[in-house]
């Protein structure tokens, strides 16, 4: 089948499935365009919490189905490859994170999304890349606070706040393996372009860059910005929205090898299959979705 066959066919599922589709900005860009909503995790998330359809395919990695299945209990939750999990995510596992708070009884605990369930059931509340700063910001300041598993993300948030956070040894493989030094020679490329990147970068080219946001941050502020180029630090996938929302601009990929393969598993063709079969099906545990729950809520509550 041709990519507008499959395509179509999707589609044609979606209906007669009562489905809504969610994809991630860094999926590909034809299971994008497939989506009803692109976003970034907090926005998908919210949507999964209010939607009223039946099943929700999930183009994401495998905790953002987990977490849509955590905010819609009794839908059915589909993500179109079962192996597309996060690196990230699984850099902690329940064990260590009830370890660390074991040795820290004090703590507040604030797990980004990018985590297991499991691991979220043990968490005092969640944040996103979108809402880190408000979330971490809402704890009081003398709190001391453990952060994982994103070392630069928490290293960001701390920076912006000023406060002390002890961070999880995680990262991104992806976003980590954008350099410093390359921030130097894209601009030396492209003189005049504005650096914007996302907080799982490392801290030291974050310090190079002109603006940090989640994925919809970075497509909101270069549709407004009024300049025509922009150098991009993020999953190669954001180029797809942001060339959507703001055409006539250049947008430049710090580097092409900052392609996520997990992200990338999903496909057209498994996302049909997914909505012909109905699985894999993403489904968390009662009593680990339970607890998970309550970190989520508060984190949303908060924006
Ligand atoms: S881009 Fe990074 S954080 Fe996102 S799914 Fe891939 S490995 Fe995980």
């Amino acid at each position: 089948m041709s990519g507008t066959d499959l395509a179509a066919r999707v589609a044609e599922l979606k209906r007669r499935r009562h489905a809504v589709i969610l994809a991630h900005s860094y999926q590909s860009p034809e299971v994008q365009d497939a989506a009803d909503y692109v976003g970034d995790s907090l926005g998908l998330s919210r949507l999964a919490a209010k939607t009223d359809a039946e099943i929700i395919l999930f183009c994401g990695v495998h905790f953002m189905a987990e977490t849509a299945a955590i905010l819609s209990p009794g839908k059915t939750v589909l993500i179109p490859d079962a192996n597309a999990g996060c690196p990230m995510a699984n850099m902690v596992a329940p064990r260590q994170l009830g370890e660390w708070r074991a040795k820290n009884p004090d703590a507040a605990v604030v797990t980004y999304v990018n985590s297991s369930a499991a691991v979220k059931a043990l968490s005092d509340i969640c944040c996103t890349s979108a809402n880190a700063v408000e979330v971490v910001a809402s704890l009081p300041a003398g709190r001391r606070t453990l952060f994982l598993p994103d070392r630069n993300l928490g290293a960001y948030v701390a920076s912006r706040l000023g406060r002390e956070l002890e961070l999880w040894d995680g990262f991104c493989p992806t976003h980590e393996r954008m350099l410093p030094e390359m921030a130097d020679a894209a601009r030396a490329r492209h003189p005049g372009a504005i650096l914007a990147a996302h907080p799982e970068c490392r801290p030291a080219l974050l310090a190079k860059a002109d603006f940090v946001a989640s994925t919809t941050g970075i497509v909101e502020f270069c549709r407004t910005n009024p300049a025509r180029e922009f150098i991009i630090a993020s999953e190669i996938g954001i180029l797809h929205p942001l060339g959507k929302n703001s055409p006539g601009k250049l947008f430049h990929p710090l580097t092409s090898v900052a392609d996520c393969p997990n992200m990338k598993l999903n496909s057209l063709e498994k996302m049909v299959w997914a909505l012909e079969d109905l699985a894999p099906v993403v489904a968390v545990p009662p009593d680990i979705a339970q607890k998970a729950l309550a970190p989520i809520t508060r984190m949303l509550e908060i924006r």
